[in-house]
């Protein structure tokens, strides 16, 4: 099918962007249109007006400063998962990135929207969830900051405005002592995952746990921070087999996974658990490491 008529700017600036975007009601911002365009194709999108931001180069950058990253939201997840700078500062976006979809999809798809489209699903906002990061949106003449834990409303739902162009992603630099695992299940390679869980840790100079961070995709409507069932791993020095298995209990009964087709409510709690399990495994491993992730 082909989509429904709209209109097309291609923007030349931030400013031209956010001004066309307030300038019809039903604008979109057309990024890697991996999502928004077969959703226009069958007819469950119909936007007016088609803002086009693949012509902005300020919002493609990667830079360190001040103990934050910042990704400009049109960082491609081809980008994320290659380029050698991101590889080395940021290299779970590396691992993150290299899960989403084929090729085709990541040299298209765009780090910014993935987090705006915001499906429960997808890989992305979780990791954004467990590295408590936060996105800049601007609007005519004003930008404001919002936190992973405030982004994510609903299934396909975000607190930006329709007006609002998500412009920037911000998450903690990496520390000494940080590590950090993405484990999902896919049927088929190229999948949506069925689930998938995001554990950041972070260790102190004698090896304790000082602090972890857990997020599920796919455990429910949203991205879901699960965090609190790690506190237990608090000030321990070492990770048992048991403590592994003992976080995955933890993260399959915080859960609240839907039930379809891809699998029953149940079967994605079993899948919590053994995902959360393997991945707080590779953290500590990666937070005991020089290179940690
Ligand atoms: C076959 C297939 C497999 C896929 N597999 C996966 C997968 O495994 N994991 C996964 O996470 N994703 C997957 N995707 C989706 C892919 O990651 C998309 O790239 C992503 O969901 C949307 O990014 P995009 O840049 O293409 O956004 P678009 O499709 O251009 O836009 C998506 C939505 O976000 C809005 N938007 C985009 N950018 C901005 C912005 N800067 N500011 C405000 N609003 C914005 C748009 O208006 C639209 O509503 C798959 C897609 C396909 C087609």
């Amino acid at each position: 099918m082909k989509p429904p008529r709209f209109d097309y700017v291609a923007a030349g600036s931030v400013g031209e962007a956010t001004e066309a975007l307030a300038s019809a009601e039903d604008s979109r911002v057309l990024a890697g249109g991996q999502s928004l365009v077969p959703l226009m194709n069958l007819r469950l999108a119909r936007p007016s007006l088609l803002v086009d931001v693949n012509h902005l180069g300020a919002l493609s950058g990667f830079e360190s400063h001040n103990g934050t990253l910042r990704f400009g939201a049109m960082c491609r997840h081809r980008f994320l998962e290659t380029d050698p700078d991101v590889r080395q500062k940021a290299p779970i976006f590396a691992e993150v990135a290299e899960l989403i979809g084929h090729v085709g999809i990541r040299n298209r798809g765009t780090l910014g929207g993935s987090l705006a489209h915001a499906d429960p699903v997808a890989e992305l906002p979780a990791l954004l969830v467990a590295l408590e990061g936060r996105v800049i949106v601007a609007s005519t003449g004003s930008e404001r900051a919002i936190p992973a834990a405030e982004l994510f409303a609903g299934p396909f739902t975000t607190g930006l405005e329709p007006d609002e162009l998500l412009t920037t992603v911000e998450v903690p630099a990496h520390r000494d002592g940080d590590g950090g695992a993405f484990s999902e299940f896919v049927r088929r390679h190229g999948d949506f995952a069925t689930a998938g869980v995001a554990v950041i840790l972070h260790r102190d100079g004698f090896g304790a746990c000082e602090q972890v961070r857990v997020a599920g995709c796919g455990l429910g409507p949203t991205p879901m921070d699960l965090s609190a069932a790690g506190d237990f791993l608090r000030g321990e020095s070492s990770l048992t087999d048991g403590a592994a298995e003992e976080l995955g209990r933890r993260v399959a009964a915080a859960a609240d996974p839907p039930g379809d087709v891809h699998g029953s409510k149940d079967y994605r709690r079993e899948l919590a658990a053994v995902l959360a399990a393997d991945a707080v495994r590779r953290a500590w491993a990666r937070a005991g490491s020089a290179g940690g992730a």
